[in-house]
């Protein structure tokens, strides 16, 4: 009973996230349901501190105390199953960690349940994919910060750096890492799609594959430096090896999705909190799906051709403005979705650290979460990103072409759903006056829900007895 470290569920992230643990110079024991699973990676990983155990009584008995146990498993029923099964096994103290992608309210649930039996629980949201498993990953941990604590040497050490500092903090109490991974995916859903709608465009305007990766390579060496702008580039760059062509355009164009994007929007909803460029970027997806719509669709509904005449080099760097301001736009909305829960489930977050941990390890990593950690250091109580001076300043000098941007696309009937729904945030935001008035007399005509006047001090309410509507 000597490993530091347990995992069970030996699919791509367990089995990574044991190479990378094992790295640091930690014992890891392994448990996976299928136990040919468990053989196959132990015998393929010869001389390293590996424990290989063919059922969990076995996997149990060769933790070191407090037992400090991963669960790696698909996220929902799978998870409650393996607790469940080492529940009889251990003693009061010991640590479970679910770090799969679990809902933050099974994650609430499972800590009560796990407390009132005297264990300690972690729900860590863990992102970067197999590579980040692997290499380092960003680790999104919420539970006690006793048991924290007890784990924080191990999450540091496996944990990728940005300039020497973990990325991996304690988020808050149970249910926060997993909420905020949650929303972590809903914003690499926007970012995703924006990247999308900007390809379209340069579509539209001849460019080819090689040009693409041309572009985003260039990206890659300016402000928009990511992870998702430079595979993007190697995306472009990739050629099918049968026919020679551009892999890219060969690849059918219907997108797929988990429930992560789903659950950032019904909680957006629940929180009244406009994330629009995340919706956008789920209901594109959902679009996507519909080929066979959309095929008959497109002989019957009409618009203009898909055609932008621009000079290529004055165009990227249109595109390159509107891409940046809408990421912005979406980084704003998913930091205020974080803060109204952190608020109102009193977590006690702190923006900036998270914006910290996504610098480096996970999907999202970008140059410009620098900027939005070293916003948040400066103004811990900043309303909104858009509002952080560094943000506003590139906002004013975006918008111009953004709007340029949306307007050429809508013109040549090009889909820009996410672009467009952060510019409409955006100018929503910075409208001193909306056509909500208007709103108000329609509630009050219909509904006798009164409103209140622009010449009156707020809080006076009034009704109006409107004319009768007769059929
Ligand atoms: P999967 O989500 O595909 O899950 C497969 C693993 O779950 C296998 O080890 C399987 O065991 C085990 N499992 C399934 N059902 C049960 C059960 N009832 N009892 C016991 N074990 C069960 O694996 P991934 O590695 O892709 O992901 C693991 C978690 O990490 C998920 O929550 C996922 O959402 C999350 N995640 C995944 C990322 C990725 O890039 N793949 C990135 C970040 C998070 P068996 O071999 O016996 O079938």
């Amino acid at each position: 009973s000597n490993s530091d470290f347990g995992l069970v569920g030996l699919a791509v992230m367990g089995q990574n996230l044991v190479l990378n643990v094992e790295s640091r110079g930690f014992q890891v024991s392994v448990y996976n349901r299928t136990t040919s699973v468990t053989e196959e990676f132990v015998a393929a990983h010869p001389g390293k501190k590996l424990v290989g155990a063919k059922s969990l009584e076995e996997f149990v008995q060769s933790l070191a105390s407090p037992r400090k146990i991963m669960i790696m498993v698909k996220a929902g029923g799978p998870v409650d199953a393996v607790i469940e099964s080492l529940i009889p096994l251990l003693d009061k103290g010991d640590i479970i960690i679910d770090g799969g992608n679990s809902l933050y309210t099974d994650t609430e649930r499972r800590d009560k349940w796990l407390g009132d039996l005297g264990f300690r629980f972690i729900g860590a949201g863990v992102s970067g994919g197999e590579e980040g498993a692997r290499k380092g990953p960003s680790i999104m941990p919420g539970g006690p910060a006793s048991t924290w604590d007890v784990m924080k040497p191990i999450f540091e050490s496996i944990s990728a750096k940005v300039d020497g500092e973990p990325c991996v903090t304690h988020i808050g109490p149970a249910g926060a890492g997993h909420y905020v991974k949650m929303i972590h995916n809903g914003i690499e859903y926007g970012d995703m799609q924006l990247i999308c709608e900007a390809y379209n465009i340069f579509k539209a305007a001849g460019f080819d594959a090689e040009e693409l990766a041309e572009v985003f390579t260039e990206w890659n060496e300016g402000d928009l430096e990511s992870y998702l702008i430079q595979i993007t580039s190697k995306i472009f760059a990739q050629k099918d090896p049968e026919t020679k062509k551009a892999l890219v355009d060969l690849i059918l164009d219907t997108a797929g999705q988990k429930g992560t994007g789903k659950w950032t929007i019904m909680n957006a909803v629940e929180n009244a909190v406009v994330i629009s460029t995340i919706n956008a970027a789920v209901e594109a997806r959902i679009l996507s799906s519909m080929k066979d719509q959309r095929v008959a669709a497109s002989a019957k509904l009409e618009g203009p051709k898909p055609k932008i005449d621009e000079k290529k080099k004055k165009l990227v760097k249109k595109v390159h403005d509107a891409l940046f301001a809408s990421k912005i736009i979406s980084y704003a909305q998913g930091l205020d979705l974080i803060a109204a829960m952190g608020k109102e489930k009193n977590w006690g977050l702190d923006l900036g650290k998270i914006a910290a941990i996504w610098r480096g390890g996970c999907i999202i990593r970008a140059r410009f979460l620098n900027d939005i950690t070293d916003a948040y250091r400066k103004d811990p109580e900043l309303s909104n990103l858009m509002l952080a001076p560094y943000f506003t300043d590139l906002l004013n000098e975006f918008q111009e072409n953004w709007r340029e941007v949306v307007s050429l696309a809508t013109l040549a009937g090009i889909p820009v759903p996410a672009f467009s729904a952060s510019l409409g945030y955006y100018d929503s935001y910075r409208s001193a006056v909306l056509p909500a008035n208007l709103l108000q007399a329609q509630r009050d005509f219909f509904g006798a829900h009164t409103y209140e006047r622009t010449d009156r001090p707020r809080g006076e309410f009034f009704h109006t007895e409107w004319p009768e509507v007769i059929g």
